[in-house]
């Protein structure tokens, strides 16, 4: 069986604690990798190195900085296929979507590519006689990042390129159920010529996660997880006193006005609630039918997802693959099976599903819940599987005041064809991010991720010039060189006065 390890000092380390945890093909159910979980002085070692490194890489030239990137960047180029396998062989997802994830990790790459542009600072002439004040952003040093299993190469490119383009160095624990991607992304960084001990990686769970949010050498914290874990870890980690964002869970609406385009809308719908097994934090789980369009939208989304084809991440027929675990299907069946009791019309069911050949895979089929109760679980929960709730809305304020009531704000989206009413939407709705017409609205890497509520604890959002914030301090300088013709300042008391 393979084994998956650590990455300290720019080299693959065993595992010491002796303790390893299961990685399995969700296509086959078979238990394929021993992950090592590390015990609390083995991510002190890694902490070791990574404050080792920060003495010469946090003073390192942005132009050293920038060649490492630009040559991890096309070396990830190379891999993006490779990559791709190794997460559909852990997480399950279909090759195009992984290989949408490697391009969406890209995406960050490319603007820390760029960091001399973002990290020019400011300075102001002559704000008094003689005197200058330049405002500049030094690196923290040692970060850690804290990533889920639903995106095992893209999360940790959320943060790790421009933490170390800032200047810092890294410590990433990855998801212990598909940590291989992550190691990839160790070696290719070593390759492309990052020194030693700038990226480590430690393997674990809980004990490896909470010794980073207490060590005294880590400065900063980046998590992306469920919204239970987020609180803990910036509760934790702020109390440590360090700096924390911490991305949870979500529940996505997306709200169907009565003039929307009912075929594109349902489209949308069924590649955002099903799109990788509905295990994505920006998945539609959740539409808002307004008015009359009820009835023939969820017939529209019906008809669309029963031609859904699912099976294994690595057969290209395939557009949707299993989950990720047996207790994950297991729960997600659950709801699917309470929810008629709790009120809803289940339109669709995919409980009992199986895949041919692959019976002991984790197998769920599409499930599509009509006129679910706002007090159900299904709706409540976030329930990270491939399960659609539709709600319905007399009014567009009675939608918009159902999504507000939310606890999440992560993403959310409107279909229409009235500017107007998507402005408004865009203005009033409470999530971090908004769709108009488009079901997934992840920014791009030069903007920030990030949702509202119990979607995100801290000040800052992921990546963009968010990122770039989060992984530097400021700093202001006021310099005045005096003209040797100056008379002497003399003493003076008072507090200093620009003029
Ligand atoms: P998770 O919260 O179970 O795990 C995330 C990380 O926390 C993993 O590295 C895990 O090892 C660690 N962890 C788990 N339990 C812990 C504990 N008790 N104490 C300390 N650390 C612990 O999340 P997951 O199941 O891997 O990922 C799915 C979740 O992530 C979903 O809720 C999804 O919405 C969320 N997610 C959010 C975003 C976002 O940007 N907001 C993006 C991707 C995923």
């Amino acid at each position: 069986m393979k084994t998956v390890n650590h990455w300290i000092g720019g080299q693959a380390v065993d595992g010491a604690s002796g303790e390893f945890g299961p990685v399995t093909d969700p296509a086959t159910g078979e238990v394929t990798t021993q992950v090592a979980l590390a015990s609390a002085e083995e991510v002190d070692a890694a902490v070791a190195a990574a404050k080792a490194a920060h003495a010469s890489w946090g003073t390192s030239s942005l132009a050293r900085r920038t060649t490492v990137l630009f040559k991890f960047r096309a070396l990830l180029d190379q891999h993006r296929e490779e990559i791709a396998r190794l997460i559909t062989a852990e997480h399950g997802k279909v090759h195009d979507d992984a290989l949408g994830e490697v391009a969406r990790g890209l995406e960050v790459v490319d603007l820390a590519c760029g960091i001399t542009v973002q990290l020019k600072g400011e300075l102001s002439t002559e704000v008094a006689g003689r005197v200058d004040v330049a405002s500049i952003r030094q690196p923290l040093g040692v970060v850690a990042g804290i990533t889920p299993f639903n995106f095992p190469a893209m999360v940790p490119m959320w943060m790790f390129p421009l933490a170390i383009a800032c200047g810092n160095t890294f410590v990433l624990k990855p998801s212990e159920k598909d940590p291989s991607a992550a190691l990839k992304l160790a070696e290719l960084l070593g390759e492309a010529g990052l020194p030693d001990g700038v990226f480590n990686v430690v393997n674990g769970d809980k004990a490896a996660v909470d010794r980073l949010l207490e060590h005294p050498d880590v400065a900063a914290v980046s998590f992306v997880g469920s919204t239970p874990i987020a609180r803990h870890v910036h509760a934790t980690a702020s109390a440590h006193g360090k700096r924390v964002q911490a991305l949870g869970g979500a529940k996505n609406h997306m709200l169907v006005l009565p003039d929307a385009d009912l075929d594109a809308a349902a489209d949308a719908a069924v590649s955002a609630a099903y799109g990788s097994a509905g295990e994505r934090c920006m998945a539609v789980s959740a539409v808002v039918a307004v008015g009359a369009i009820g009835d023939e939208l969820v017939a529209k989304i019906k008809e669309r997802a029963e031609r859904i084809t699912i099976g294994p991440g690595d057969d290209p027929a395939s557009e949707m693959g299993p989950l990720i675990t047996a207790a994950h299907r297991d729960k997600v069946a659950g709801y699917v099976a309470g929810a008629a009791a709790q009120g809803a019309e289940v339109v669709l069911d995919g409980t009992g599903f199986t895949v041919e050949g692959y019976e002991r895979g984790h197998w769920i089929g599409l499930s599509l819940l009509d006129k679910v109760a706002t007090d159900s679980d299904a709706y409540r929960d976030e329930i990270f599987g491939p399960v659609l709730c539709v709600l319905r809305a007399e009014t567009y304020e009675e939608g918009l005041a159902l999504i507000n009531a939310s606890p999440y704000g992560n993403g959310t989206a409107v279909f229409t064809r009235d500017g107007g009413a998507a402005r408004r939407f865009q203005m009033e709705v409470e999530a971090g991010m908004v769709g108009v017409n488009v079901p997934i609205p992840v920014p791009v890497g030069y903007h920030s991720f990030g949702g509202w509520k119990d979607s995100l604890f801290g000040d800052h959002h992921i990546y963009g010039n968010d990122g770039t914030h989060f992984y530097t301090r400021g700093k202001v300088v006021t310099t005045r060189w005096p003209d040797p013709a100056d008379a002497p300042a003399g003493v003076d008391l008072g507090f200093p006065r620009n003029h």
